[in-house]
């Protein structure tokens, strides 16, 4: 039978085998589909976002599969484990071999200088690190078609927001148009007449954490070290998305931990030298530090907000 004429909603009639194969054979054909606007928008292809993380291993595998043109790249952070540091150079220079241009972007700003210029630690709901750490749009191949391990089954609001093919003319993808894998003709159509700039494809958008990690097994995919350090997520050291998990992860890792409090005492200290009078301000850079840990989730900051006031808390 052929798989594609499955339509959305029948995937969860099939069992667990077929469901694989279908998920599959579906992500190798929506990159066929949408190589056509991906050469189009600039010459080498898609631009796959390479994380260091399993996901974004499978894509990669998916990519390599699917025999379409593309490139990788990975941004650094400054924050990310010493072992995604070593992976991600090591992968690179496999895939290189392969004749695939891979390129790891340096930030203009590490993330400790990041925060000392904001005045503050990143907060779930002000992540001003982001955009200029791990969004960054570089300008060669701002419009390019870019592809990621994103899955709708990691979260809420991945799975609201998400889709295998997502368009948009503001950076933000505020005007977004989202399509499931079973629609890129409507998605082509659409993109040919309206002449979206911003262009995302996601093969993995639908894979359930069992596919994917069954999949990185039959593969025998080469994984980041840490998970089996007992990393449940691969990524920046200490982000705020991340919740409790932080928590293990400064455990692991007490030398980042050292770091954000040296970087907590800074912002204090260039927060009184600049003369302003804050109410309930944090003694030490232990305090701040253990109070971003463990109770600023529960605080509300306006997420215009840039600089950060003392009397949050
Ligand atoms: S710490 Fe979190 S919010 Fe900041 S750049 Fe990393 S992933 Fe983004």
């Amino acid at each position: 039978m052929p798989l594609r004429i499955l339509k959305k909603g029948k995937m969860q009639q099939l069992d667990f085998l077929n469901r694989e194969q279908y998920l599959f054979d579906s992500a190798i054909q929506l990159l066929k589909d949408c190589e056509p606007r991906a050469l189009e928008y600039y010459p080498k292809g898609f631009i796959v976002g390479y994380s260091g993380g399993k996901d974004s291993e499978v894509l990669v595998d998916i990519f390599f599969k699917s025999g379409v043109k593309f490139m990788i790249i990975h941004n650094h952070t400054t924050i990310d484990t010493p072992e995604t540091v070593y992976h991600v150079r090591k992968r690179f220079r496999e895939w290189e071999n392969r004749g695939i241009t891979c390129q790891i972007n340096y930030p203009r700003m590490s993330f400790w200088a990041l925060c000392l210029h904001k005045k503050m630690l990143p907060l779930r709901i002000c992540r001003f690190c982001c955009s200029e750490l791990k969004e960054r749009n570089i300008t060669e191949y701002k419009f390019a078609t870019h592809s990621f391990g994103v899955r709708r089954a990691e979260s809420a609001s991945r799975k609201k927001y998400r889709d295998s093919i997502e368009m948009g003319n503001r950076r933000d993808y505020g005007d977004r148009q989202k399509f499931h894998f079973d629609n890129t003709a409507e998605a082509a159509e659409l993109s040919s007449c309206m002449r979206y700039r911003y262009y995302i494809v996601n093969p993995l958008a639908y894979w359930p954490d069992e596919i994917v990690w069954r999949y990185i097994e039959s593969e025998r995919l080469d994984l980041n070290p840490g998970y089996a350090r007992g990393l449940k997520r691969i990524g920046c050291i200490g982000c705020p998305m991340a919740g409790d998990g932080r928590i293990a992860e400064f455990e692991q890792y007490p030398v980042y931990k050292q770091n954000y409090i040296r970087l907590c005492d800074r912002i204090i200290k260039n927060g009184r030298d600049s003369g302003k009078q804050y109410k309930n301000v944090f003694n030490d850079g232990h305090e701040y530090f253990e109070w971003w840990l463990h109770k600023s989730d529960d605080c509300y900051v306006d997420e215009n907000q840039i600089g950060f006031d003392f009397g949050v808390p």
